[in-house]
């Protein structure tokens, strides 16, 4: 029986601190790809406001898993019945394959690899669609937020010409100096510093995709074992990029391999 008295205790507490909290504002848990902004509009606030109410320094540094205060919403009873439930996604979800679809655009569009969705469906080969097919994707879990976790402008910018006839093989995300990188999904995490990346790293991802990101200001985190949301270090332009913007240079590896084309999951995180 000893073992209950841990388990007692924090639930006290727990108790504790949800009654008295009805006489605070409302509140909401911040998720990734929010933005202050967006927060504020929702809510019928502004950004000053919710700022001034949550002890705000840096308006474009929102941390996914925060919760902010709204300002003036406790009296609205509506404000908790009328906000939508929330999502319960499954692990994966099914994918009905269209005329003129491949699995490696089903794959990007699901933030996956073809080698992944091999994998799901247990297919000996990528060749083999029919249309109609149901096809299971990764789809649950947390949405894979993007590298860059602050304010920011992505670019697509794959395959453009770059000096001594070479092609630009990821995306740039643009974003003040500072603005935290993130790893993106669970892996590990490499340093890789040179004249070009400047500070990089490679990040392997437990499904095999490796991304590579360049030009940052300085490292946080270690060389190892990350998780989504670890902060790996802040946007900088070191490297090739010291004339330009500050930006994450980022790229993708299925594999491990060749780069592809990074905005179908550019676009659909940043
Ligand atoms: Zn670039």
């Amino acid at each position: 029986m000893r073992q209950l008295r841990p388990l007692v205790a924090p639930l006290a507490v727990l108790l504790a601190l949800a009654v008295p909290g009805t006489a605070a504002a409302g509140s909401y848990t911040i998720r990734w790809g929010d933005t202050l902004s967006g927060i504020a509009s929702r809510f019928g606030t502004t950004v000053r406001a919710l700022a001034e109410a949550n002890g705000l320094a840096d308006p474009n540094r929102v941390l996914a898993g925060r919760s902010l205060s709204i300002p003036g919403k406790a009296s609205t009873p509506r404000a908790t019945t009328s906000k939508p439930a929330t999502a319960v996604t499954p692990p994966t979800s099914v994918h009905v394959v269209a005329a003129g679809e491949n699995l490696t655009g089903i794959a990007a569009r699901a933030g996956t690899t073809v080698q992944n969705l091999l994998k799901l469906n247990n297919l000996k080969s990528a060749d083999h669609l029919v249309v109609g097919q149901k096809l299971t994707v990764p789809g649950g879990g947390p949405p894979m937020p993007c590298p860059v976790a602050g304010f920011h402008t992505a670019v697509d910018g794959f395959g453009s010409p770059r000096p001594g006839g070479m092609k630009h093989e990821g995306d740039d995300i643009f974003a003040p100096r500072g603005v935290p990188v993130i790893a993106n999904a669970n892996g590990v995490m490499s340093h890789i510093q040179g004249a070009v990346t400047g500070n990089g790293y490679y990040l392997r991802a437990d499904d095999g995709t490796v991304y590579y990101g360049a030009h940052l200001n300085d490292y946080v985190a270690a060389p190892g074992r990350v998780s989504v949301g670890t902060v790996i270090g802040h946007v900088g332009n070191t490297g090739d990029a010291a004339v330009t913007p500050t930006h994450l240079h980022f790229e993708i590896k299925p594999g491990g391999g060749a780069p592809v084309d990074p905005w179908p999951v550019v676009s659909r995180i940043c």
